[in-house]
């Protein structure tokens, strides 16, 4: 599932691609989304200047002359520089066209994906609530110790929640408790200030060198077929047997239904 670096790779493809442009034509082939895809999008958006493509949390938004185009990559949806009368494929669900040549198109296997517009961005269900982004100053140990105050939850969850801090899923969440060398089902409210200094530090740094990895791998659409935002890196311990720090074996619990990965001899 995409987390914030890999969206503000894809980010920054579009952007190179596609700011500036005027949108042609917004073709729908599939509306069935996490929300069905609005009809009324198609006129919403027609022969509107994309000003700018910028990430909030996991949104991609597109700022138009007249409103805002939201889209969330779900689980598995991907974005195409495809050029024009390239034929659809199963799971294909809508094609923005940015001229006469060339579109983005999405394609979504798992239709956790989703696309809105809005005439504001801050107002929309999906926007107005989130919190703080990470690499933001707002995003502080000072914030996030408050926040954590009165919460019975685990400090996994707690910075897995978009409504505290945006962006983070379980693999970089898993990875900066690692680095931090904090056990991700300890309750937020046990942990110290300190603790708290060094979490907010270690998230802030592998968002930070995931970004840069992804912007090293695929700075670009590499050709007119590929998909862009999922590349591989290297991990310290989501997903591995062995810890990447000190080599033990690594323990893996269930928080909140999602497996969590830590090592018993890095983290207390
Ligand atoms: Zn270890």
């Amino acid at each position: 599932m995409p987390e914030l670096p890999e969206v503000e790779t894809v980010c920054n493809a579009l952007k190179n691609r596609a700011e500036s442009r005027i949108i042609k034509e917004f073709k729908i082939y599939n509306p069935n989304l996490r929300w069905v895809i609005n009809r009324k999008i198609p006129d919403k958006t027609a022969n509107q200047k994309i000003n700018l493509i910028k990430r909030r949390g996991k949104y991609i938004v597109f700022h138009l002359d007249n409103g805002y185009l939201i889209i969330h990559l779900g689980m598995t949806g991907i974005m195409r520089l495809l050029k024009m009368n390239v034929s659809t494929v199963k799971h294909d669900h809508f094609d923005i066209n940015i001229n006469d040549k060339l579109l983005l198109r999405f394609n979504d296997v798992r239709k956790f994906g989703s696309v809105h517009w809005s005439e504001s961005m801050n107002q929309h269900f999906l926007i107005k609530n989130l919190g703080p982004e990470p690499l933001s100053e707002d995003f502080s140990s000072e914030y996030l110790k408050e926040k954590s105050k009165k919460r019975k939850i685990t400090i996994k969850d707690l910075i897995m929640n978009q409504q505290i801090v945006v962006g983070i899923g379980n693999i970089y969440a898993t990875e900066s408790l690692l680095l931090s060398k904090i056990r991700p089902n300890r309750r937020c409210y046990n942990l110290t200030k300190k603790e708290y200094d060094i979490l907010v530090k270690s998230i802030k740094r592998v968002l930070k060198k995931a970004i840069k990895a992804g912007g090293t791998s695929i700075s670009d659409f590499k050709n007119l077929d590929g998909g862009v935002g999922y590349f591989s890196q290297k991990l310290k311990i989501y997903g591995l047997d062995e810890c990447g720090i000190c080599g033990e074996k690594t323990y893996n619990i269930t928080i909140a239904g999602r497996s969590s990965y830590y090592c018993k001899k890095c983290q207390r």
